[in-house]
């Protein structure tokens, strides 16, 4: 039997919940495929942990995550702890450790789910936006002088550097080039910030030579907020730095249904270290604890997980048990039903079974 080792990390909020959902799913899972196993390690890390021992995680923790094949992540973020603290000390110290560089979100309506779009007719808006994810404006570079002071000062510089832009350019033309349409809009700001971004337009340029078969379109960051808008069919695979493509990800997720169904991927594609898997949602403290979140975003989140160690076809069930209950409910709040976490949980994992079945 194949197996697996898999590190789950709930982290704080619904994140936990979902998780937790996410693993009740994978166990059917595995019970319905029958031909892999997963080996899974909780971990308690997170803002509780901070509470208790002043780090998100311990100062080995990348070591001990280092052997797994997978994490499978949930949220952080907290009231009390801030986020500069929670997200770095957790979340970006895994993807940076791990030069987890590629990040990757699908956004796709699912079936039986609507677009907040008027005009969005079923199939129109099926996008991978690929997020870089070691550098950029969020490399952690700068600093601030005479705090207090009226001449307080701040400078966050975003950081380019040709290796990291050429291998996510790469990264992102290969991911084009593998779905039918063949088709990616390259989002920058080059027309404002003239140094980083027209680097990432040449070396674009460049790597495009390589990919005659792809279809690049250029776009501005703040057109192609209009374009996803507007004309949702015209866009397939997008690439962007790590902060346009995490504000354009979740404008994404919202036009394709609701923040609560997207999954995201930060890989290391090199498979050097353990890549990770998680909803794009935070730790949504308004809904946390009250059985409301919608694990279907940490469910697609399982299913990309899957196919990334290689069990395509148990990705592919879990995916189509997934849309089997979108379309025919039970469904959240937030997509517009009553249904509880564990509700719509039971009826994946109802629907997985009564694939083994079939
Ligand atoms: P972050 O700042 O880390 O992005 P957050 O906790 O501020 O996270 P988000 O997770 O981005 O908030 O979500 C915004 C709101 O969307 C939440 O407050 C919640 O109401 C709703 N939401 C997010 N995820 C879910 C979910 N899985 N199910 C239901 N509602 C959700």
């Amino acid at each position: 039997m194949r197996t697996h080792r898999i590190a789950a990390i709930g982290g704080d909020g619904i994140g936990i919940e979902v998780v937790a959902a996410g693993l009740r799913v994978l166990d059917e899972l595995q019970r319905a495929d029958g031909g892999f196993r997963l080996d899974v390690t909780s971990f308690d890390w997170g803002s509780d942990y901070y509470r208790r021992h002043g780090v998100m995680m311990p100062a080995d923790g990348l070591a001990t995550l280092r052997d797994f094949a997978a994490i499978y992540f949930g949220a952080v973020g907290s009231l009390d702890v801030p986020d500069h603290i929670s997200l770095w000390g957790l979340r970006i110290a895994i993807c940076q450790g791990f030069d987890q560089y590629a990040n990757v979100r699908p956004a796709r309506v699912l079936p039986g789910l609507a677009s907040p779009l008027r005009d969005c007719p079923p199939g129109a808006l099926d996008w991978v936006i690929v997020r870089e994810n070691s550098e950029g404006e969020y490399s952690g570079i700068g600093g601030r002088a005479h705090r207090g002071l009226p001449e307080e000062t701040a400078v966050e510089s975003a950081v380019f550097t040709r290796t990291g832009v050429d291998r996510i350019m790469r990264f992102a033309f290969d991911l084009a080039r593998s779905r039918p349409r063949k088709h990616l809009t390259v989002v920058t700001k080059s027309n404002a910030q003239r140094h980083g971004m027209v680097m990432w337009d040449e070396i674009a340029r460049e790597v495009g030579r390589d990919y005659p078969d792809v279809t690049v379109v250029k776009e501005l960051v703040d057109a192609m907020t209009v374009r996803m808008v507007l004309r949702p069919e015209a866009i397939d695979v997008v690439v962007a730095t790590n902060l346009h493509a995490d504000i354009l990800s979740d404008l994404a997720a919202a036009l394709a249904g609701s923040i609560g169904i997207a999954p995201t991927a930060n890989l290391d594609p090199q498979r050097r270290y353990p890549s990770m898997f998680e909803p794009i949602h935070g730790s949504a403290f308004d809904i946390a604890g009250k059985g409301l979140a919608n694990p279907i975003g940490a469910f697609w989140t399982a299913s990309m997980m899957l196919e990334h160690l290689g069990e395509t076809s148990a990705a592919k069930r879990l995916m189509a048990a997934i849309e089997e209950v979108t379309a025919r409910g039970p469904r959240t709040r937030d997509l517009g039903g009553d249904a509880r976490t564990d509700d719509v949980t039971a009826a994946v994992c109802d629907a997985l079974a009564g694939a083994a079945v079939r």
